[in-house]
């Protein structure tokens, strides 16, 4: 007998001899190529990273689940937010955005806040972030903006006069940097910030009609948050703080919840509120549009592989159930594409059969074959339509609704650029003192910009947001408002 359940083994299960000694040819080698495990397993070593996501490459996941506790059924025929006490299986993934996968957790960085809900009808991803707003309203922009989030080309250093000159010359970031540079720019951990689908969608009812919805998740825990100095000691004591926070919470049964709002706008209001709702750098004021209940989010239960759960997990703004389709939010659209597509760069084409990933819903479709198909990739069944064998067919009825739209095909910039108003309501709710945090953050890291050019140009967006706010970050760069203002 060779073989039994402690044996250690190749990845092709046969049972191995040694594991601590090479094979040689003599007691001092050299090392002889026929030695196949050593081979297999520094070949397979070298293949033991799939490509760090470009964004949000740190992370760290949890499962848990999701409960209805108010009717929203005449807003969406959605079949898990179908009646109260309904719960849905869910996985998250919480991450910084810039920084690489072994950065630091407690630095100023907008957090991704991602959902994956398992439901009866497909899985449904809400790929959101902590801010309710974004730094930029069109996907054309994202690439050039991320560059300047990251290493500059010849140092390989964080290039501040990269940020702040593509933010100065970009003022719809205004309103999110404010978020970012203010206290909730470094949550406590990720149990202690809310979630936001940013993005409007539309919820469409049984009857075919839809509202546009916002996503609000409030976080139970409450707000907590780390000033610029005790995050950046935490970063060097402990890169790992977060990730560790809702390991080691989750573990020892302390779960944390949020509870799960929507801002429901009806339709037509989108022709005439007073700024383009699908504007993803803008909030919908919760005076014209209040949240309203819809369930609360718990995670109770840590990954059994960081690996195979978090690493692995796909998230992508597309992929929606019947009930919820996108909005024209031009950001959202270059999303519904850039996440999925990334995936399949990333973990492959068949990143959806993974079991982190896999549908709770049974999956028939005419998609067959792609690298690591490691499922029964549909066996003998039809696998082209039209077909006349009874193969699986479409549903009229969760067709996406229809949506008039009109113009010309052109590269068309928004037009409303009032980028000022809710920059400066934020900065007008905060405290004196969160003020004062605020400005000294921006203050902190503008100083290390190069070009007064730049400073300048940025102060002017701080003065038209609230001029208190423009003469603050002057003063602290011991500069003067520019005239021109
Ligand atoms: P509201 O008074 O109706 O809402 C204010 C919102 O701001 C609440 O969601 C509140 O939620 C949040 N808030 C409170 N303190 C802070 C803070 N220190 N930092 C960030 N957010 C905070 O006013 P409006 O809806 O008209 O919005 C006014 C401003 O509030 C906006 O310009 C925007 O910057 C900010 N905001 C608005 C949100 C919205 O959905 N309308 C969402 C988040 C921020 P809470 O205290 O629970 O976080």
């Amino acid at each position: 007998m060779t073989t039994n359940k402690n044996n250690l083994t190749t990845s092709w299960g046969a049972p191995v001899g040694d594991n601590q000694n090479s094979m040689t040819a003599g007691s001092r080698g050299p090392t002889l190529i026929q030695d196949v495990h050593l081979l297999e397993k520094l070949a397979h070593f070298n293949r033991e990273r799939v490509p760090e996501r470009v964004v949000h490459a740190k992370g760290a996941g949890a499962h848990g689940y999701f409960e209805v506790t108010n009717d929203v059924s005449k807003y969406t025929k959605a079949e898990f937010l179908s009646e109260v006490g309904k719960r849905t299986p869910l996985f998250v993934r919480f991450s910084t955005v810039a920084g690489e996968n072994g950065s630091a957790d407690s630095v100023r960085d907008p957090r991704g806040f991602a959902v994956k809900f398992y439901t009866e009808e497909g899985n449904y991803d809400l790929v959101g972030n902590n801010t309710p707003v974004f730094f930029i309203r069109d996907a054309i922009k994202f690439p050039d903006f991320i560059h300047t989030q990251k290493r500059h080309p010849v140092t390989h250093l964080k290039n501040p006069d990269a940020v702040w000159d593509f933010w100065s010359l970009s003022p719809e970031s205004l309103h999110q940097v404010t978020i970012l540079m203010s206290d909730r720019g470094i949550p406590a951990t990720y149990r202690h910030m809310h979630g936001f689908g940013s993005h409007t969608f539309k919820w469409v009812n049984a009857e075919g009609e839809g509202v546009w919805i916002k996503y609000h998740f409030k976080t139970e825990q409450g707000i907590k948050n780390l000033t610029e100095e005790v995050g950046t000691k935490i970063a060097g004591e402990n890169p790992d703080y977060h990730t560790q926070d809702l390991y080691e919470a989750i573990e020892k049964g302390d779960f944390p919840a949020w509870k799960v709002y929507v801002q429901i706008m009806p339709l037509e209001d989108a022709d005439t509120y007073r700024f383009d709702p699908f504007d993803v750098t803008k909030v919908w004021s919760q005076k014209d549009y209040p949240l309203i209940e819809v369930g609360r989010m718990v995670l109770n239960r840590n990954p059994e592989n960081y690996f195979a759960e978090v690493e692995q997990a796909t998230f992508s703004p597309g992929t929606l159930v019947p009930g919820i389709e996108p909005s024209p939010d031009k950001m959202l659209q270059g999303r519904l594409f850039a996440y999925a597509d990334a995936h399949r760069y990333r973990v492959g084409a068949n990143h959806n059969s993974l079991p982190i990933n896999r549908p709770k819903a049974e999956v028939h479709n005419y998609q067959r074959d792609g690298q690591m198909r490691f499922d029964s990739n549909g066996g003998g069944s039809v696998y082209y339509e039209p077909n006349s064998l009874g193969g699986p067919q479409e549903s009229p009825e969760n067709k996406t609704t229809a949506y008039p739209v009109s113009g010309s095909a052109d590269s068309t910039a928004y037009d409303h650029n009032d980028h000022y108003t809710q920059a400066g309501d934020l900065y007008r709710l905060l405290s004196e003192e969160e003020r004062t945090r605020l400005v000294s953050n921006i203050v902190g890291s503008m100083k290390q910009v190069t070009k007064d050019e730049i400073k300048l140009r940025q102060i002017q967006h701080f003065y038209k947001a609230d001029p208190e706010y423009g003469t603050r970050v002057a003063e602290g760069l011991g500069l003067s408002v520019p005239q021109e203002v």
